[in-house]
């Protein structure tokens, strides 16, 4: 916990891959100072442009299942035959220093994390269309054809769960989206059970 008490939000965020939910989130990021995000460990071969320690902690696979074993994560899951996992000491510990935290997870890890701490905030994001999605995985030129084929097969599975989450942000005009994205947080920041501890001082004053 912060001086203040305040515990930072968890934002979960989710979306069929390809959705842009990554270009979403460093855009928040750079927005608002406030937020954080959790680097996942993933156990997938890096892309070209992406950096150990900033995308992903990259690990080879018994090292992943020592993490498990050691209980190293928040949650963790097999996505598109890759293991995926959120550290559980970063999270906790930024959390209670009362700083915002987004993970960028599936909708296994979404379930898991809802379980472990129902009081965060889960926002799903889809493309506008089935077409947008496939535009912008290949558009991406980061997958092999066969790889941007599970990953769209397996996108239907994803929006089925859709319903199970607290946000449905449509990524059509990205401005559009950001700006939904920033409003969740910002509405999020005013809530009595967050306000009443930074502004104790002020309710007590404008009471007595
Ligand atoms: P992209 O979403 O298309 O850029 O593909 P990635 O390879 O970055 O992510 C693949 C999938 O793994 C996505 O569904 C992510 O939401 C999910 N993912 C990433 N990190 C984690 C994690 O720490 N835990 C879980 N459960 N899923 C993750
Ligand atoms: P995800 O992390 O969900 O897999 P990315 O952030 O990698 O998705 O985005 C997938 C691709 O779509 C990227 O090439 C990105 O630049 C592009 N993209 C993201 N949002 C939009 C948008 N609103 N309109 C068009 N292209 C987009
Ligand atoms: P990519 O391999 O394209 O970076 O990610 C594929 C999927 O894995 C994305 O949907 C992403 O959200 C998910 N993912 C990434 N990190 C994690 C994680 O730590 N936990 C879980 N459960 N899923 C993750």
């Amino acid at each position: 916990m912060s001086e203040a008490g305040e515990q930072g939000t968890l934002y979960v965020i989710s979306a069929p891959s390809g959705a842009g939910k990554t270009s979403l989130v460093a855009a928040m990021l750079e927005a608002d100072s406030k937020l954080g995000v959790s680097v996942s460990h993933t156990t997938r071969p890096m892309r070209p442009g992406e950096q150990d320690g900033v995308n992903y902690h990259f690990v080879a696979r018994d090292e992943f299942e020592a993490m498990i074993a050691q209980g190293d994560f928040l949650e963790h899951a097999d996505v598109f035959g890759n293991y995926y996992g959120t550290s559980q000491a970063w999270v906790r510990e930024t959390l209670a220093s009362g700083r915002d935290v987004i993970l960028e997870i599936d909708w296994q890890g979404a379930e898991q994390v809802r379980r472990l701490m129902p009081e965060c905030v889960s926002i799903f994001i889809v493309p506008p269309s089935p077409e947008a999605l496939r535009e912008r995985l290949t558009g991406r030129g980061t997958d092999a054809p066969d790889v941007v084929e599970r990953r769209l097969a397996e996108a239907s599975e994803e929006c089925r769960h859709a319903l199970e989450f607290d946000y449905l942000v449509v990524n059509d005009q990205f401005e559009e989206a950001l700006a939904d994205l920033l409003a969740i947080a910002r509405s999020q920041r005013t809530r009595m059970g967050v306000q009443q501890y930074r502004h104790q001082a002020l309710l007590a004053g404008l009471s007595d």
